[in-house]
């Protein structure tokens, strides 16, 4: 192929996925809308979403509201049936696996607990391997798998998906996204991600930060995951280790001993034993449903309950005060059990932020729950999945259709 035609395929190729992703974030979206987005003018994006029509990633259709004057701009919807990404979630006390459609539905899942047992790679494996392989059995003849994706509550190292350190379950440099793909046996790799990360992007892609390009997500566990948006791109530092919130000091004095072997992190003042401890809850109690009891007690107005959350609050609000001087976010996000925790410790933290924040770096932001709910992380995987089909979709269907 001649030069110019070379670089006319390329373009063509590259606005085919970016066309593919905007509709998969965002769809239905119009033909009219495609084009002030992609600044195409609109015969190429009809060139475009016949294309994708013709192989089954889109389909066109009349807007429902057809009042307006005019011939009405055509509908483009992502095909969820079509194409799908495995989804995998590793938490602290559960495993989930998904089938996630194109446009981001979760079309089947599984979830399995998993116990606080210490490092456990063999069983992780074996179970997201064997859930992966019954959802992909299941999935219709006429869909293909064109990615997966995993989540964990760990530091990843980026391209192999190895977890260098894990603390919560004492992972220390285990090979998990190979050991996953060679048991999954599909022929795709496995893309893991930071838990949290994930979740930042996953909450600005098309939940509550939808849009906005400055962003912090907090996720609460047994720890608290961090990940921080800046001008449209997750901060991940030099290894991919950045973000690491829930290991600021905020009470380096008389701080509560940290998994990490330090004192007075943000995640050993706000973490789940921190709040159980505060409601003198015994050892034996732990994870979500025991943190769900306090805040619900608290809820009620019971003072042990309602001292804990406000506790805890003080000390969130404390991190999120030096989160937004630092990065001055348009969108704080509390995902994971600090979902649970926020709304009975909103005045703490909001208090903290008026005491604590630089007057003007307060103005905007906005303090939200995750609107995935408790799928943030899940999704957040589904996205990198995703990631290859968005760069040149024609090629991955070309390689994954069997
Ligand atoms: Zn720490």
């Amino acid at each position: 192929m001649p030069e110019v035609g070379l670089a006319q395929e390329k373009i063509r190729r590259h606005n085919l996925g970016a066309l593919l992703r905007l509709v998969h974030l965002n769809g239905p979206v119009s033909r009219t809308v495609l084009a002030q987005r992609m600044g195409l003018n609109r015969s190429t994006i009809m060139a475009l979403t016949t294309e994708l029509t013709a192989v089954g990633l889109v389909r066109e259709e009349l807007p429902k509201d057809t009042r307006q004057q005019g011939r009405p701009s055509l509908m483009v919807l992502p095909e969820s049936h079509r194409v799908y990404v495995l989804a995998f979630d590793v938490a602290v006390d559960q495993l989930v696996a998904a089938r996630i459609g194109l446009g981001g539905v979760v079309l089947e899942r599984r979830v399995a607990a998993r116990t606080r047992a210490g490092a456990d790679l063999d069983y992780v494996v074996e179970v997201l391997a064997r859930f992966g392989r019954q959802l992909h059995d299941a999935a219709p003849p006429t869909s293909v798998c064109v990615g997966v994706g995993a989540s964990y509550c760990g530091m990843i190292r980026p391209g192999d998906g190895m977890v260098r350190f894990g603390p919560a379950l004492g992972w220390v440099d285990q090979a998990f996204g190979a050991e996953l793909a060679r048991r999954l046996g599909l022929g795709l790799p496995v893309l893991v991600g930071n838990e949290a990360h994930l979740g930042a992007l996953a909450e600005q892609q098309r939940g509550a930060g939808a849009g906005l390009q400055n962003l912090i997500y907090l996720h609460g566990d047994v720890g608290v995951g961090g990940g921080i948006i800046v001008g449209g791109k997750l901060l991940d530092g030099d290894g991919g280790y950045g973000c690491e919130l829930g290991h600021m000091m905020v009470n380096p004095h008389n701080g509560r001993p940290c998994g990490c072997g330090s004192r007075g992190c943000l995640e050993a003042e706000v973490g789940e034993r921190a709040l159980l401890d505060a409601a003198h809850r015994p050892a034996e109690l732990f994870g979500r449903d025991a943190v769900r009891t306090v805040v619900d007690e608290a809820d009620r107005g019971d003072p042990v309950a309602r001292d804990a959350v406000r506790r805890i609050g003080e000390w969130l609000g404390i991190g999120v005060a030096n989160l937004i001087n630092l990065f001055n976010p348009g969108m704080v996000v509390f995902g994971g059990m600090l979902r649970d925790l926020y709304p009975g410790a909103a005045a703490q933290v909001r208090s903290r932020i008026a005491i604590n924040v630089l007057p003007v770096a307060k103005e905007r932001v906005r303090l939200r729950i995750s609107a995935l709910g408790d799928d943030t992380t899940l999704i957040g995987a589904g996205e990198l999945g995703f990631c290859e089909l968005m760069a040149d979709p024609l090629d991955v269907l070309f390689r994954t259709t069997p």
